[in-house]
């Protein structure tokens, strides 16, 4: 009966996702609950095996059943190992992926949750068909996932895409959680850009947005600079990739019917004649570009992986 679906879990800061999901991303039996991000990883692993049996419960374990899994980064997917995640206690060293299939039985494939989602996106959603296209994800913080010249770029480690720390303003930036001042994320993520509007005045920053679309001349401003230190990153992504595509997820992408002319001005402006064009697209999957990704990993490993060893 399931063909072609996998496990998929996507274990955020804050929730732990888990569903079926098929070739074409569909998402079946989904299950939900908190991330115990303060409990220790074997809390979270205890947490990961709780979803991931509801959703067989639910959808049934079908013979050869196979589970993806994405997770805050730094992960080394093909040691299946989460390096030194820092939103979750305890994932330090962390053999996620044999834990994971140890608690389940099932044979598991880790991968870091930028790259994952950009999988996900390219097989599945905004990034179809494209050879060259880089997702970018704009939330608590900003992370990413490249696809270059029609496979997934992973890197020495499979780091790679942790376009986040690009620096956009060294001198007097925000202090980002990497310690550096003036990152991409420290100034231009959800959280940072909340932080800019409460300062500016509003209660938060759907606040200010809904109040720039309406035409206040102080909100529209906050749109204008937000929308400019959005693009001084995308500015550097383009010129060191090529790409053909930019799909952009998370909760900001939300705002890309005000954002998103804003945007193209500024990155056009800013990268070299050549380089425009690029298309800027929101995620087509929306919170599910991860799961989708996650499902990827291991129904079409060979698109996903470099490191097709990666499997418990
Ligand atoms: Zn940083």
């Amino acid at each position: 009966m399931v063909e072609g679906v996998a496990l998929a879990v996507d274990v955020g800061g804050t929730r732990i996702r888990a569903a079926l999901v098929d070739t074409q991303g569909r998402v079946m039996h989904r299950q939900s609950l908190a991330t115990p991000a303060q409990e220790g990883a074997d809390a979270v692993v205890a947490a990961i095996a709780t979803a991931a049996r509801a959703v067989m419960a639910a959808g049934g374990r079908p013979e050869g059943l196979k589970l993806g899994l994405c997770a805050p980064g730094p992960l080394d997917a093909r040691r299946g190992l989460a390096l030194a995640t820092p939103t979750i206690r305890g994932f330090t060293n962390f053999p996620l992926r044999d834990k994971v299939s140890e608690a389940l039985g099932l044979p598991v494939t880790i991968e870091n949750d930028g790259p994952c989602a950009a999988l996900g996106e390219w097989m599945c959603g905004a990034g179809r068909g494209a050879a060259d296209f880089v997702y970018v994800t704009i939330s608590t913080g900003i992370g990413g996932g490249i696809v270059s010249e029609g496979r997934l770029l992973r890197g020495r480690l499979g780091l790679a895409g942790h376009i986040g720390h690009i620096p956009i303003r060294p001198e007097g930036g925000a202090t980002c959680f990497c310690g550096q001042p003036g990152c991409w994320e420290a100034e231009a993520s959800g959280s940072a850009l909340t932080k800019k509007a409460v300062a500016a005045g509003f209660s938060g920053l759907a606040d200010a947005f809904a109040a720039a679309e309406a035409g206040e001349t102080g909100a529209m401003a906050f749109a204008a600079s937000a929308a400019a230190d959005i693009a001084l990153g995308l500015a550097a992504v383009i010129h060191v990739l090529n790409p053909e595509r930019i799909v952009i997820g998370g909760g900001v992408a939300n705002a890309l019917p005000l954002l998103g002319p804003m945007i193209r001005h500024n990155v056009d402006a800013r990268i070299l004649p050549p380089f425009r064009g690029v298309d800027i697209l929101p995620a087509a999957l929306g919170d599910d570009s991860g799961l989708a990704g996650a499902a990827q990993l291991v129904l079409r490993p060979a698109c996903a992986l470099a490191a097709g060893e990666g499997q418990a």
